[in-house]
């Protein structure tokens, strides 16, 4: 369990600060004609232009995998996560759902967050995923406070989907971020109050829920990197960084105008 301190945590501050800006630059710029490749450049060139690195380009997950290739992972409708927009780049179409997830590293401390924004006019049921998956992301953030474990983070977003029909993934979810990509712990997207790791002041987590409107199997492309979902049906996406203080849980990678 990493316990930052105070520098590092005003080095993850900032980085989340500028994450959370950049992010919705990009976002902005999600529409009928746009490619996954032209998103990829607009978020590199921000992080640069800013003097700070793209986390996952060049990211090796595990040892044996190849380096993710890209800044940005873009990730459209039946695609889960890590699906990658510069090596067969595809043309954004009304009504696709499209997921971002960015890394980025401001002076060796890295902050991690996702948005799911939707191409022009999409089906209800699409709006219904993206804005649950969002309630669940908030769920896990008000779950995550000193005193509580792991457990009841997972459980707090799995919790959040009840009644919704749609499946969460729980073969993915969220893990500590700040001077690795992937950090202990790993946070599940599924899970039972009071287990896991006990949650203290000073740590950085990134939470993730991610859920498919059809079943929750998922299957890893071709590519190495794509997850995709079984059934065809659509997955949303949706990710903050979080710091935990006494008393209150920050928010990192808040986009300057999202609405919690
Ligand atoms: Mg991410
Ligand atoms: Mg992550």
């Amino acid at each position: 369990m990493i316990v930052r301190t105070k520098e590092e945590r005003e080095g993850v501050i900032e980085s989340g600060k500028r994450l959370g800006a950049i992010l919705e630059e990009v976002a902005k710029k999600v529409a009928p004609g746009v490619s996954t490749e032209e998103l990829d450049v607009l978020a590199l060139k921000l992080i640069r232009d800013g003097g700070d690195e793209p986390a996952f380009l060049d990211y090796i997950p595990e040892p044996g995998m190849r380096p993710y290739p890209a800044s940005l992972c873009v990730s459209i409708n039946d695609e889960v996560v890590h699906g990658i927009p510069n090596e067969a780049p595809r043309v954004l179409s009304e009504g696709d759902i499209v997921a971002l997830d960015l890394g980025l590293t401001h002076k060796g401390f890295i902050s991690d967050s996702a948005v799911t924004v939707a191409v022009g006019k999409v089906k209800d049921v699409d709006v219904r995923l993206m804005e649950a998956t969002k309630r669940a992301l908030y769920a896990g953030i008000g779950a995550a406070r000193p005193g509580n474990r792991v457990g009841d983070i997972s459980h707090a977003i799995e919790s959040a989907y009840k009644d919704t029909g749609f499946s969460v993934v729980k073969v993915l979810g969220g893990h500590g971020v700040g001077t690795a990509v992937h950090e202990e712990p790993w946070i599940g997207n599924v899970g039972h109050p009071g287990t896991g790791p006990e949650i203290v002041e000073g740590m950085v987590l990134a939470l993730e829920p991610i859920a498919n409107e059809g079943k929750g199997a998922v299957y890893l492309a071709p590519d190495g990197y794509t997850y995709r979902t079984k059934d065809g049906s659509r997955s949303a996406h949706f990710e903050h960084t979080i710091l935990i203080e006494k008393g209150k849980t920050l928010v990192l990678t808040r986009r300057p105008r999202e609405v919690a």
